[in-house]
């Protein structure tokens, strides 16, 4: 502990990057802070494969839709700094909006179809944002390894099949959720919650898990999955559900049955004014 950098610009972190032996593997988790037990995850993920373990903390606006949380997004910069020292991150890249984006900008990154449905359909633009953000930072830090959380699931398949078709390389690694002792998705988004509205929000989770239950029980219509988790959701009363849904677990194109390559369970609702999300996958055979 104690040994970690805070670096703001790209310069930086080639240079920084310069000094690491070839040999070396190098791990790369990025974040847009507000650090909590599933970033920590990945950062302990990252120490135990690679040599060396690098972080970034970047609100990225362009990942944002004009209506949402971005300038009210948690910002706890100096703790977030310190949780990642104590988990062994060597490296801290933490650049302002500037330095990631010129002003006559022109190349972003869309990844077609994968990103389309689920998140995609009611945050237009998101996956774009975090596409280009995520080779941005790829190509700045140069990663063997990088990992993410599986929580953001369809994330995880846009940036799959982003280094699949351009041959980026570096491997992308997807964790478990992790999730508070009553089962509530980590996210630094929890904060907004009220006591009343944490409550609410457990009903995101048990929907997913009566759906999986339904599911080893032999039941394999997406029709039928999706009502019974609707039906909870519905009787935790102040959940505003986005989307309920049984895609296929790569492409994540919706499912008329849950077939030998298994399925995602996906849901976004609203408790109160803030958006969540969850998923299970439901693995193939
Ligand atoms: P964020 O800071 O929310 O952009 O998340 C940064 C990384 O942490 C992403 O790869 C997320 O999927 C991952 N992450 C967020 N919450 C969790 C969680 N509860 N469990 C595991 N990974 C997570």
């Amino acid at each position: 502990m104690g040994k970690l950098v805070v670096l703001r610009t790209i310069a930086e972190v080639r240079a920084w990057r310069n000094t690491i032996p070839p040999d070396r593997l190098v791990g790369f988790v990025p974040t847009m802070g507000a650090i909590h037990e599933g970033h920590l995850s990945l950062v302990r993920a990252s120490v135990e494969r690679c040599a060396v373990t690098a972080a970034s903390i970047f609100v990225n606006p362009t990942q944002f839709g004009p209506h949402e949380d971005f300038a009210r997004y948690p910002r706890p910069f100096e703790q977030d700094v310190q949780l990642l020292d104590a988990a062994g991150v060597d490296m801290v890249f933490a650049p302002l909006p500037e330095e990631m984006y010129l002003p006559d900008a022109s190349t972003s990154v869309v990844v077609e179809r994968v990103s389309e449905g689920l998140c995609g359909q009611y945050r237009p633009g998101h996956f774009r944002g975090v596409a280009t953000v995520v080779l941005k930072l790829f190509n700045i830090v140069q990663p063997h390894l990088a990992f993410f959380g599986q929580k953001d699931a369809q994330q995880c398949a846009v940036l799959k099949r982003m280094v699949r078709d351009l041959d980026v390389p570096v491997q992308i690694v997807v964790c478990p959720t992790v999730r508070e002792p009553d089962g509530l998705a980590m996210s630094s988004r929890n904060a907004y919650l009220s006591e009343d509205e944490r409550r609410r929000a457990l009903a995101l989770r048990r929907s997913l898990l009566a759906a999986r239950d339904a599911w080893r029980a032999g039941e394999r219509s997406a029709e039928a999955l999706r009502s019974i988790g609707l039906a909870v959701l519905d009787a935790a009363g102040g959940v505003r559900v986005q989307y309920w849904e049984v895609v296929h677990p790569e492409t994540m194109a919706p499912l008329a049955a849950v077939g030998d390559e298994g399925a995602l369970l996906a849901v976004a609702a609203y408790v109160g004014e803030t958006r969540l999300i969850d998923n299970e996958l439901l693995a193939g055979e």
